[in-house]
């Protein structure tokens, strides 16, 4: 990084991270922990403060000495915040001017402690700043700090004040959805200078808000200029309500079940034992619950992800009714155009219920590449870099830079995108199964000049769960590959037989510098040759197997139809490939192709005979089976 660092932050009222964007692209820092997250709790006491992971764990044990969520009361007055008071486990008292102040108490023989919003917000800053140190070697002085959309002029400036009580100069405040659309390079095409229309759900833990956004491409020194045309939401609505619903149907058949109602002490278990089975709910179909009740018994039941639905319509209904509504305001500065892109931020948007709901009232396949509780400080990092003029718009493409396409039997990589293929791109390829009776199949999507999977980029993968059981070869697998303006790439899987449908986003891009992406061209120029031989192989040794499997099949019911000569001759054949193929499959060295093809081809023409038989027994309904 060549110019002075400005890193991206989100300021959350839970967690905050930090991220900055360099020629690898947009990344988070981790903390010692590992997680990108860095809670927003600070805990004041002997004489230290305490930030992050360990001011959070700790803050039942010291409730008045911990202050966490004290970005509700950023720049607003004691009046304001009325409301968020019974929430918060530590004391708020008026200051000057009618602005807030915690107070805590001191240590022991000391005063208490008095604060105001803006130096608790500076704690959680000056432990960002340190762990972008602490990562980039170097000293950071500047940084974008996103804000929510609503946020007026005293609360941003207190956010820039808390800022600068951290040795951190706020060099832009973006509004969390700007800062997410961002991300994903919504509004930074230069290219095309028409406007975007973007919406961005927010559904965190404990508040819900949506957005509706134009970004327009500009000149100068920013590549974008934002409109936030409407702004919703509640600030007492999130994953936290799913989390009680559940443990309420779990508390309400307890009752029902042992006549007695689980002893409130339990309520703060039954709530964790609920956001765990929900978290679950979202990857899996069913979701196990065993508690054990002591000399009452054993609470035993498996939650579907059907009633668990059931149980959060309500929930997800009233964040839909705030979109619609939002939807409305903006409708005079939409003239009736449609949105470009629906952008997903926060923990609880991995429910697939909220992505469905939204897709369909916003009519569009939401964004959900980036990690939602990433996003909005992977946009901070974005609008960082094109500030530092170290990047400017490096998300963008014009062509894909290197093909894309999903593994095959055997290791290979059947592309489906071909490199320098303009964006926006989109290609649909045909795939079956190679097993008979497989209910589920796993697409891994990969990224690469080379034939084999073990030599291309992974970019992720998905399963297509609940198949209906066929033979190798009957389902018929669509995969569709689509590549946006934006270089977000969405793979989808549907089993046209059964309907039944999967996908995933990715952006390919991410992480990959342009001299990474010359030399793994290079690297494909290198081996051309090997690859190919081994791809062919591979196919070869899959299409045999097939052949093999179908073919012997039928000898065993009817090679005896076949006169004796033609039957030896079928046989070995069929021997001679099999051999062929054990040894191409110990070795891919150890057989040539065209050997290969040659043998296979023959099994095709001696059982050209067998094949006829089999039709004609197929045709007079199967009566010809021996025995
Ligand atoms: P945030 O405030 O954005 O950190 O979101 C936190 C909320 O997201 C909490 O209610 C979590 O229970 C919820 N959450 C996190 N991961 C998942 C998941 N995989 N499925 C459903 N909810 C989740």
């Amino acid at each position: 990084m060549s110019h002075e660092p400005i890193i991206g932050i989100d300021l959350g009222t839970t967690n905050s991270l930090v991220a900055i964007c360099d020629a690898q692209g947009p990344r988070t820092i981790p903390d010692r922990s590992g997680s990108p997250l860095v809670p927003s709790a600070v805990r004041y006491a002997q004489g230290t403060t305490v930030v992050g992971a360990d001011a959070r764990r700790d803050a039942t044990a010291h409730p008045r000495h911990t202050v966490l969520s004290v970005k509700r009361l950023m720049g607003r007055s004691l009046a304001e915040v009325g409301a968020d008071l019974p929430f918060l486990s530590y004391a708020v008292e008026a200051g000057p001017r009618g602005t807030c102040r915690v107070r805590l108490p001191g240590d022991p023989g000391a005063a208490d402690l008095v604060l105001s919003p803006e130096e608790v917000s500076a704690a959680v800053l000056r432990h960002l700043k340190l762990l972008a140190e602490s990562h980039l070697g170097r000293e950071v002085r500047k940084a974008v700090i996103t804000v929510p959309a609503y946020f007026d002029d005293a609360q941003r400036q207190a956010t820039r004040t808390a800022a600068r009580l951290a040795g951190l100069e706020a060099v832009r405040l973006v509004p969390e959805p700007t800062a997410a659309a961002l991300a994903y390079g919504l509004g930074l095409s230069s290219a095309d200078r028409t406007p975007r229309h973007v919406a961005v759900y927010d559904l965190g833990g404990g508040t819900f808000d949506i957005s509706i956004l134009r970004l327009t491409p500009a000149e100068g020194e920013d590549p974008f200029f934002f409109q936030v045309l409407a702004v919703g939401g509640d600030t007492r609505l999130g994953g936290d309500d799913a989390d009680h619903l559940v443990a309420d149907l779990f508390r309400r058949e307890i009752l029902a079940r042992t006549g007695a109602a689980p002893a409130p002490e339990s309520t703060q278990g039954l709530i964790s034992l609920a956001e765990q089975v929900k978290i679950r709910l979202s990857e899996h179909e069913t979701a196990p619950v065993r508690i054990d009740l002591g000399p009452a018994g054993v609470y035993e039941r498996t939650l579907t992800r059907a009633e668990f639905e059931s149980l959060i319509t309500p929930l997800v209904d009233r964040t839909i009714d705030r979109c619609r509504i939002a939807l409305a305001s903006a409708e005079t500065e939409l003239a009736g155009k449609p949105l470009d892109a629906a952008v997903l931020v926060g923990g609880s948007t991995r429910i697939p219920l909220v992505r469905r709901r939204v897709g369909e009232c916003f009519n569009l396949e939401p964004y959900t590449a980036l990690d939602p509780d990433q996003v909005v400080a992977l946009g901070a990092s974005v609008q960082a870099a094109v500030l530092s003029g170290d990047r400017r718009g490096t998300l963008l493409l014009d062509v894909i830079p290197l093909s894309l396409g999903v593994e095959t039997v055997g290791g290979a990589v059947a592309k489906v995108i071909m490199r320098n293929t303009p964006v926006p791109a989109r290609a649909t390829e045909m795939f079956s199964t190679s097993v008979d009776n497989q209910t589920a199949f796993r697409l891994t999507v990969f990224q690469g000049e080379r034939e084999m999977a073990a030599d291309c980029r992974r970019l992720g993968e998905f399963h297509l769960r609940g198949l209906p059981p066929m033979p190798a070869g009957i389902p018929q697998l669509e995969i569709t590959f689509l590549v946006d303006a934006n270089g977000v790439l969405g793979v989808s899987a549907l089993e046209r037989r059964s309907g039944r449908r999967a996908s995933m986003q990715v952006i390919p891009n991410h992480g990959l510098t342009p001299e990474e992406v010359d030399r793994i061209e290079q690297e494909s120029v290198t081996h051309a040759r090997e690859d190919m031989t081994r791809h062919r192989i591979v196919d070869l040794i899959a299409n045999s197997n097939l052949d093999l499997k179908w073919i012997g099949e039928r000898f065993d019911r009817f090679s005896g139809e076949l006169p004796p000569p033609e039957r030896d001759s079928l046989s070995a054949c069929m021997t001679r490939l099999r051999g062929l193929v054990a040894r191409a499959t110990a070795d891919w060295k150890g057989v040539a192709p065209d050997e290969l093809h040659q043998a296979k081809e023959s099994l095709d023409r001696a059982s050209v005979r067998l094949q006829e038989i089999s039709i004609a027994a197929s045709l007079r309904g199967s009566t010809a089976r021996p025995g």
